[in-house]
């Protein structure tokens, strides 16, 4: 069955500008076309989907989050800590905002009792609504670590063993905690080293073994470079890096994933963790520090992508606050399409509106190149070529 998508506006997240009066051709779950609708052509018996006015673009990738998580419910980790029950409805509802939001794909930095492989597996069978995810099952954290819920891991010995059995379980990559965090209350400070070379060494050659990758949780300290000199990519969060630092991370490719909805947004550990005076310093010293270097990394040349860190539904926000730090709205747009699918390595697969790739678009009311808070109004949202409409807020 093929679909044909037709809108006022074309952006392809290719690097390409927008063009006026698009279309994107589906097939079953696949684009096979994508670009000016007088020179795509339309099989005659192709359903048509006209949008009217809107702006169709790559459906967004969420490159940090949980399913589980609602920051502004507060204490995240003892979230992780709850019946599995209780967070098995919370995903749910989670999971459907993502999708209302427009993310098409989300990358998922660690759960609890194996559910982030049991959510994937529901929605590939379409009984829970979501968008695909990608996932690194438990977190792995020693045992004074931020992030550490139900299980830590300290020596190579038990790095090595918590990576393999991640990997058994479904893990498409490994997440490690290598500096501490705002929302913890233990853990030794936000810049804090909490991983030895020899342990971060051991993860990214199990990594390397399974054919896959390590991403870090690191917002500053020498974690980072520890991090970055031993192999790891995708630097989450790091926004207490230093100018040396973005320099190193720039030398050998590796990718800042900015995450700010969860620090400056009304709604999450300002709201949260609002009674709790020790997470509250924390918030209050990384939100005056952060801005600074948050327009280095922009400025630096380091790759950079965003997520929400269970900001479920505030990619928009999230995308919009680069504006902020100094970024095009291209590049802001680019960061949750192009280049977040890079960065998460599925770019043969999601990220652009190419021929082969699977079709995952959405349409948004007004053309967020000129005015970014268009994101906020999604219309439509195709994933695998399958089309959302009207989906309820839960
Ligand atoms: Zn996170």
């Amino acid at each position: 069955m093929v679909t044909a998508i037709r809108a006022g506006w074309l952006w392809d997240g290719t690097g390409s500008a927008a063009i006026r009066d698009g279309v994107v051709l589906i097939d079953g779950e696949r684009i096979v076309a994508a670009g000016r609708a007088a020179a795509v052509s339309v099989p005659s018996d192709a359903e048509t989907v006209d949008r009217g006015g809107e702006f169709l673009m790559p459906g967004l990738i969420d490159a940090h989050t949980h399913i589980t998580i609602i920051p502004g419910q507060g204490n995240q980790v003892g979230q992780l800590m709850q019946p599995i029950e209780r967070q098995t409805m919370r995903g749910v509802g989670n999971l459907r905002r993502m999708l209302r939001s427009g993310v098409t794909t989300a990358r998922i930095m660690a759960e609890e009792h194996w559910l982030d492989v049991t959510f994937k597996d529901e929605i590939e069978r379409c009984t829970v609504i979501g968008p695909r995810l990608n996932i690194c099952t438990r977190a792995i954290t020693q045992s004074f670590g931020h992030g550490r819920a139900l299980s830590a891991f300290d020596g190579v010995d038990e790095v090595r063993k918590a990576a393999r059995e991640n990997l058994y379980h479904g893990a498409e990559f490994l997440k490690l905690f290598i500096t501490g965090g705002v929302s913890s209350t233990r853990g030794g400070g936000i810049k804090a080293a909490s991983y030895s070379r020899e342990e971060i060494r051991a993860a990214v050659e199990e990594a390397d073994r399974a054919g896959t990758y390590v991403a870090a949780h690191a917002i500053g300290g020498p974690g980072i470079r520890l991090g970055v000199e031993e192999g790891i990519r995708p630097i989450e969060h790091a926004s207490m890096a230093t100018d040396e630092d973005l320099a190193l991370m720039k030398e050998r490719g590796a990718w800042a994933v900015l995450t700010e909805a969860i620090l400056f947004h009304p709604t999450g550990i300002e709201q949260g963790d609002r009674d709790n005076p020790f997470i509250m310093a924390k918030l209050h010293d990384a939100r005056a520090a952060a801005p600074e270097r948050l327009k280095a990394i922009v400025a630096s040349g380091v790759r950079y992508s965003v997520g929400t860190d269970s900001m479920h539904g505030l990619l928009p926000f999230e995308v919009a606050k680069l504006l902020d730090w100094g970024a095009s709205s291209t590049d802001a747009l680019l960061a949750a399409t192009k280049w977040a699918a890079e960065c998460i390595r599925m770019e043969d697969k999601i990220g652009t509106l190419e021929p082969g790739k699977l079709a995952d678009v959405i349409s948004v009311d007004g053309n967020p190149l000129e005015e970014i808070t268009a994101l906020e109004r999604v219309k439509l949202i195709v994933k695998d070529g399958k089309r959302y409409e009207r989906l309820s807020e839960v």
